[in-house]
């Protein structure tokens, strides 16, 4: 199959990047993915509760819920949406070359632009009794969840020692009773600024040297962390009905590394203010080009910027 621009990633970067292209009538094609980093096709909003702070729904609204609106409104404008994952990318000449999961010893399928929008996944810790309370105490996003009503004044727990665990935790600060930042060692990588905020918070408290090591609770919902001295093996329980973990994301990039330029940390380099990658007709939008914002409204925002490059770039190129 070719086409003339395939999007690869179903988040809400992916379907933003798809519904301006469908209206464009340049027939996009996404691969919205088969389990791909484990995680289901609608992205990262399909692992959480309540979605209350994109706009134009007042009263929140169900992650997975929204993901569906989403891909319905891609498909009403004629996205082909396809449910596998691509597995591999060849972006040295023009047309590129894909291959999905399981086809990799078949013929390529071409297109002649691609966007990029994989998204990126929190790192988890999978404690003992994270199944449980997953969701439920536990979150991987303290921007998105911390205001809910179970955190509300509140001892809360932050893991992890960069500018995220410092930035979530003063924004914590605001709700909780007190907040408990769980260091594993005995310095802070986050920025000096950040970290100097962080420790002269009245309602913040770092314990250095510790890692978690079990989520506890009623059954239902969160009440205790266990963490353990990383030099003494000492346990002990905090009271706590909130666990973040701020210990870092991880870009799904694995598919196009060594392919586009990526940073250091592996997220994909765009040119500024566009979402042009270190290759001329492959766009990158989503979590997978940002490390800053990481938010549903800012990837939708860059892939309607991916869609309205790529479009621009197509007619320059190409004349379609
Ligand atoms: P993602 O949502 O990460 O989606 C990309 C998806 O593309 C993948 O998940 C996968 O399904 C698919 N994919 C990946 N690789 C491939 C491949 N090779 N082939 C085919 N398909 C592939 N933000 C908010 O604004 N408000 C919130 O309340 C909020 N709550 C959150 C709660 C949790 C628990 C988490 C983890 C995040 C939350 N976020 C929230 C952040 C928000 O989910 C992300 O910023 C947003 O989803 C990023 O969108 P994206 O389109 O870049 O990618
Ligand atoms: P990060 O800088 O990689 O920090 C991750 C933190 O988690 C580190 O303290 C690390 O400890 C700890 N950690 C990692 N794995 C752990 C584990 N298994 N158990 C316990 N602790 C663990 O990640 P980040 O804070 O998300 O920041 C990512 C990038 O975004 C950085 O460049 C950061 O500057 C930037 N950022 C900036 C801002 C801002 O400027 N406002 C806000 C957020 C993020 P060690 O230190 O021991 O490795």
């Amino acid at each position: 199959m070719h086409s003339k621009v395939v999007i690869i990633g179903s988040g809400p970067a992916g379907h933003t990047a798809a519904l301006y292209l469908s209206r464009a009538t340049l027939e996009p094609v996404m691969y919205e993915g088969f389990l791909a980093n484990g995680i289901a096709a609608g992205g990262q909003l399909t692992t959480t509760t309540d979605v209350e702070n994109y706009p134009g729904f007042p009263n929140g609204i169900e992650g997975t819920q929204m993901m569906d609106l989403f891909r319905q409104q891609s498909a009403r404008f004629g996205t082909n949406i396809i449910t596998e994952t691509v597995a591999k990318v060849d972006f040295s000449s023009r047309p590129f070359k894909y291959w999905c999961e399981y086809k990799e010893n078949q013929e390529p399928d071409t297109a002649d632009s691609i966007i990029i929008a994989t998204g990126a996944a929190a790192k988890r810790l999978h404690l003992l009794g994270e199944d449980i309370y997953w969701q439920k105490g536990i979150s991987a996003c303290a921007v998105c969840d911390g205001a809910a009503p179970i955190f509300r004044q509140k001892p809360l727990v932050v893991i992890g020692g960069g500018d995220s665990a410092a930035e979530e935790a003063l924004f914590l600060s605001r709700y909780a009773s007190h907040v408990y930042v769980v260091v594993r060692r005995d310095v802070l990588r986050a920025s000096k600024v950040m970290a100097n905020r962080l420790l002269s918070h009245e309602k913040v408290t770092v314990i250095w040297n510790h890692v978690p090591i079990e989520a506890k609770g009623d059954g239902s919902l969160l009440n205790c962390v266990r963490i353990k001295h990383t030099k003494t093996g000492e346990v002990r329980d905090l009271e706590a009905n909130g666990l973040f973990y701020a210990i870092g994301h991880e870009p799904a990039t694995k598919l196009v590394k060594g392919q586009l330029l990526l940073d250091q940390d592996g997220y994909i380099i765009t040119k500024p203010d566009t979402t042009y990658t270190s290759v001329e007709g492959v766009f990158a939008a989503g979590d997978v080009k940002d490390k800053k914002y990481r938010q549903a409204i800012t990837s939708a925002g860059s892939g309607c910027m991916a869609a309205l490059d790529c479009e621009r770039w197509l007619a320059e190129t190409l004349g379609e």
